[in-house]
C-alpha cells in the first residue's frame, strides 16, 4: 500500500508470500554455491556482481528479505548486512576514507567505534579527530579540505547527548563529506537519518531489532549515492550476516514498534522513579525534560528506548557491588535491546577526549526490559537497601 503508515509498513515489508506456497515469512537459505543454468547465465551474473543471487556471501533472498524491509521503514534506498553492529560500522567507515583523510568522530561515540578509529584507521593513514557531541553546526571549523567523513551517534553512548543532526550535517555536506549515523538507539522507528541529511544509517540489529539477546547482526542502510561504495566494500571485505541471523533480525522487526513502544514507557517510569531516590544525584534520559538537549529530542525524534542512565552519589564500590550483585530481575550485562532489564556500571571519562566526564558518583546504565514496572522498581528498591545496608 503506498501511503502505509509505520506500524503497516513493519508488518509487510520484505514479503511475498504468494511467491512461496502462501507461507507467511520467507523461508531461510542457507547458501553458498549457486548454480547457474547457462554458461550465458554465468556471464550475465559477473556483470552485475552486487545483484541478484550468484554467491552466498554476496547476498541471498534472505539477506535481500531483511535489507528490503529495514531500508523500506527507515526510508533508505538500499541496505546492506553485517555479521555484527561493530562490522558495518567498520565496513561504513571503510567504505569513505583513504590514506591522508581526516574524520571527524563525535566523543560520545561507542568505545569499540573509536577503538577501531585510534587502531586500525590509523595504520591505514586515516586521521581521527574527537568533536564535542553538542557541536552543532560549530562542526564547520573543524572541517579540513580532507575531512571526508563526518560521523554521528545520537544519543551518544553511555552519556545520551542528542546531537543537532541537521546541523551537522548540512556543514558536512557543504563541505563535500559523507555523513554517517549509529542509529541503533532510535532504530530505524523514532529517528530518520534520511530526513536530516544522514547518508549511512548504521545499526547494531543486535540490539532491538532482534530484540531477544539471541543474535548478532549489523546493518547500513544506505541511500542512493552511498549504496555502491558501502556495497561494494562490504563485498571487498567479506563482509556477511548469516542467514538464521538475517531471519531473527526481520522477525524481530515485526514486533518491534509494540516493543519499542513498552521499553519507551517503562525507561520513562524507571527513569521517573530513579529521580526521586535520595541515592540518585540525576537521571540521563534524552525524553525527560530535565534532560540538556531535550528540547532536540522533541524536536527529532518520535519516541525513546529504554537505555538511559543514572548517576548515583558517591558510595564505595563495595556498597555498589552489594546492590548489583543482589539484583533479582535486573541482570548484569553488555548489550542491551534485549526482552530483558540490564543495569551496567559505566565509566565515560576513560573513552572521552574532546570533551570531559568531571561527575564523581558511580554512572549506571538502565535497559529498560519488557517486565512489569511495578516489578523492577521493587528490584531497584531493594537493590538501593542493600546499597545503603552496606555503606
Ligand atoms: C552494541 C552497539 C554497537 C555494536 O553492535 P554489535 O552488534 O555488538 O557489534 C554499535 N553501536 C552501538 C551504539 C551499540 O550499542
Amino acid at each position: 500500500m503506498k501511503d502505509a503508515k509505520q506500524d503497516t509498513v513493519i508488518a509487510h515489508a520484505g514479503r511475498d508470500p504468494h511467491g512461496n506456497f502462501g507461507i507467511v515469512n520467507p523461508p531461510v537459505y542457507h547458501a553458498s554455491t549457486v548454480l547457474f543454468p547457462t554458461l550465458e547465465a554465468l556471464e550475465a551474473s559477473d556483470r552485475a556482481p552486487f545483484d541478484g543471487v550468484n554467491y552466498g556471501r554476496i547476498g541471498t533472498p534472505t539477506s535481500a528479505a531483511f535489507e528490503t524491509a529495514v531500508a523500506e521503514v527507515e526510508g533508505g534506498y538500499r541496505a546492506v548486512t553485517a555479521a555484527s553492529g561493530l562490522a558495518a560500522i567498520a565496513t561504513a567507515l571503510s567504505a569513505f576514507t583513504k590514506a591522508g583523510d581526516h574524520i571527524l568522530i563525535s566523543d560520545s561515540a561507542y568505545g569499540p567505534t573509536r577503538r577501531f578509529c585510534n587502531e586500525v584507521m590509523a595504520r591505514y593513514g586515516v586521521e581521527t579527530q574527537y568533536y564535542d557531541p553538542r557541536i552543532g553546526a560549530g562542526i564547520a571549523t573543524l572541517i579540513r579540505p580532507e575531512t571526508t567523513v563526518v560521523y554521528l551517534e545520537s544519543p551518544g553512548s553511555l552519556t545520551f547527548e542528542v546531537q543537532d543532526v541537521p546541523a551537522i550535517a548540512a556543514a558536512a555536506k557543504a563541505a563535500g563529506a559523507t555523513v554517517l549515523m549509529d542509529n541503533t538507539w532510535a532504530t530505524p522507528l523514532y529517528f530518520k537519518p534520511f530526513e536530516y541529511g544522514v547518508d549511512v544509517s548504521i545499526h547494531a540489529a543486535t540490539k532491538y531489532l532482534v530484540g531477544h539477546a539471541d543474535a548478532m547482526l549489523g546493518l547500513l542502510v544506505c541511500n542512493e549515492a552511498s549504496f555502491l561504495p558501502v556495497k561494494r566494500t562490504a563485498v571487498r571485505f567479506g563482509t556477511c550476516a548469516g542467514p538464521d541471523d538475517l531471519y531473527l533480525g526481520l522477525r524481530g522487526l515485526r514486533t518491534l514498534s509494540v516493543r519499542l513502544k513498552r521499553h519507551h514507557e517503562t525507561g520513562l517510569a524507571l527513569a521517573q522513579w530513579l529521580a526521586g531516590r535520595p541515592e540518585v544525584r540525576r537521571v540521563i534520559h534524552p525524553a525527560r525534560p530535565d534532560h540538556p538537549d531535550h528540547a532536540l529530542w522533541r524536536r527529532d525524534f518520535s519516541g525513546a528506548s529504554g537505555l538511559f542512565a543514572a548517576l548515583l552519589r558517591p558510595v564505595p564500590k563495595s556498597a555498589l557491588a552489594a546492590m548489583l550483585d543482589g539484583m533479582e530481575l535486573f541482570g548484569l550485562g553488555y548489550s542491551w535491546g534485549g526482552f530483558e532489564s540490564l543495569l551496567l556500571p559505566v565509566h565515560p571519562a576513560a573513552s572521552r577526549t574532546a570533551t570531559a566526564w568531571a561527575e564523581s558518583g558511580p554512572l549506571l546504565r538502565v535497559h529498560a526490559g519488557l517486565e512489569d514496572p511495578d516489578d523492577l522498581i521493587r528490584d531497584l528498591e531493594r537493590g538501593f537497601a542493600r546499597l545503603a545496608a552496606a555503606n
